[in-house]
């Protein structure tokens, strides 16, 4: 159902819902048959649990697209991780994934930047107050080289991975780090005291419209993403193509493309075209697309173990190779990093690009593809050196 992006992100409507199925019947993850998933539905409406969803879903948000009725299904699976939070708590190997963690994925990586990127990184730690800035994300706090571009200088980046948005959060059901994320984001918006902020990631994007207000978050700045911005450069000729890109390539669509709708989902390939690049679509794609593998560490049922994890985004790379097209491109940076990270450890190799890298090729620049490579190397190396030691440790922490 075709909605405004910011309904896909309200409660569960249960007056709407029919129990009829279709969301899991559909679900392109767990496919599951009519009955079973009829009573999976009775039994999560009646605050029950559902052992295929707890472990399987991936909270991508798609059903809450396939549901005829609008009754986001997506959010009613939610509660029921939240719930599992509560109850049962987090495996001790999931907090290498959680974003506020010292010892994390992410601060494995920005502890070993080249000092090139620790600067612009401590560059963006500003805080003194400014009218307009750019929001990088935490995604991008571990690829800052993606910003360093002619047509991206001048921009005002403001944040660090202390700042993340908090949409693992989110989509693990942690609601009290919710509102301990947007507590924070408050006083961080306050101090800046921004009118107007671009925002790197999709997921962000969609955060701080749709899903930290629900959580606390009370802003009025005007939010917008980096793609349409870009998009907007492109058509206006601020940024001019010098060169084509003329390769075969498809897209890991970000979780939150399909719920912003063609018209933002089709910006990404309205770029690719410009640039020269034939677009080969995978099965799953736009709004039945796959998550790029972090959601298979989602469900309270994995809780970011990592064979999950690489399971899922190894998926996504056997459609990609399939298509037979000769590069991978995302749009959103953690997709990036998932696709570079499940490429380490993939017998065929394709580049894998991010957006942003298209432009910078297509201006005259050199992107570094090998820059993905590597961090999507440090992805996994930190995974097995940090994550897989505490796999058998049966200590779980309760949520509150
Ligand atoms: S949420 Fe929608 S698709 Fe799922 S059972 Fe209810 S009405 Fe059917
Ligand atoms: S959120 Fe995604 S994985 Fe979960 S049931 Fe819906 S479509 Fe399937």
């Amino acid at each position: 159902m075709n909605k405004a992006p910011a309904e896909y992100f309200s409660k569960y409507d249960a007056e709407k819902c029919e129990v009829c199925g279709d969301c899991l019947v559909k679900c392109p993850v767990l496919k599951m048959n009519r009955k079973a998933a009829v009573k999976a539905m009775t039994d999560l409406r009646s605050g029950g649990g559902n052992d295929k969803v707890l472990r399987r879903c991936e909270s991508c948000f798609g059903c809450n697209i396939i549901c005829p009725n609008g009754a986001n299904p997506a959010q009613l699976f939610l509660e029921a991780f939240h719930k599992s939070h509560l109850e049962s708590g987090f495996p001790a190997w999931s907090f290498y994934f959680q974003p506020h963690e010292e010892n994390n994925f992410r601060n494995y990586i920005i502890s070993r930047l080249p000092a090139d990127e620790k600067a612009l990184l401590e560059k963006w730690r500003d805080m003194t107050p400014c009218e307009e800035f750019v929001y990088p994300g935490c995604n991008v706090c571990s690829t800052p080289y993606l910003t360093k571009s002619g047509f991206m200088d001048g921009l005002n980046i403001r944040g660090s991975v202390d700042l993340c948005c908090g949409e693992m959060y989110y989509r693990t059901g942690m609601h009290d780090k919710l509102r301990e994320t947007a507590a924070k984001l408050n006083g961080f918006l306050d101090n800046l005291g921004a009118k107007k902020m671009m925002i790197l990631c999709s997921a962000g994007y969609n955060m701080f419209s749709n899903v930290l207000p629900q959580f606390g978050l009370k802003t009025d700045v005007e939010i917008s993403s980096y793609i349409n911005w870009l998009w907007e450069r492109i058509e206006s000729g601020d940024i001019r193509f010098k060169r084509k890109l003329e390769i075969t390539a498809t897209i890991q669509e970000s979780c939150y493309g399909k719920t912003f709708g063609e018209d933002y989902y089709e910006i990404p390939r309205k770029i690719l075209r410009a640039a020269g690049a034939k677009i080969i679509e995978m099965p799953h794609t736009k709004e039945c697309a796959y998550c790029c593998g972090i959601g298979g560490g989602f469900p309270p049922g994995s809780g970011y173990n990592p064979i999950d994890i690489t399971a899922a985004s190894l998926r996504v790379v056997n459609e990609a190779v399939a298509t037979g097209a000769k590069a991978i491109v995302a749009y959103c940076s953690g997709c990036l990093q998932s696709m570079s990270a499940a490429m380490a450890v993939y017998p065929v190799k394709r580049q894998v690009w991010h957006l942003l890298q298209v432009v910078q090729y297509c201006v005259g620049e050199n992107p570094d593809l090998g820059l993905n490579a590597q961090r999507g190397a440090m992805l996994v190396r930190g995974i097995l050196l940090n994550q897989s030691v505490h796999l058998l440790n049966p200590k779980r922490v309760k949520g509150s």
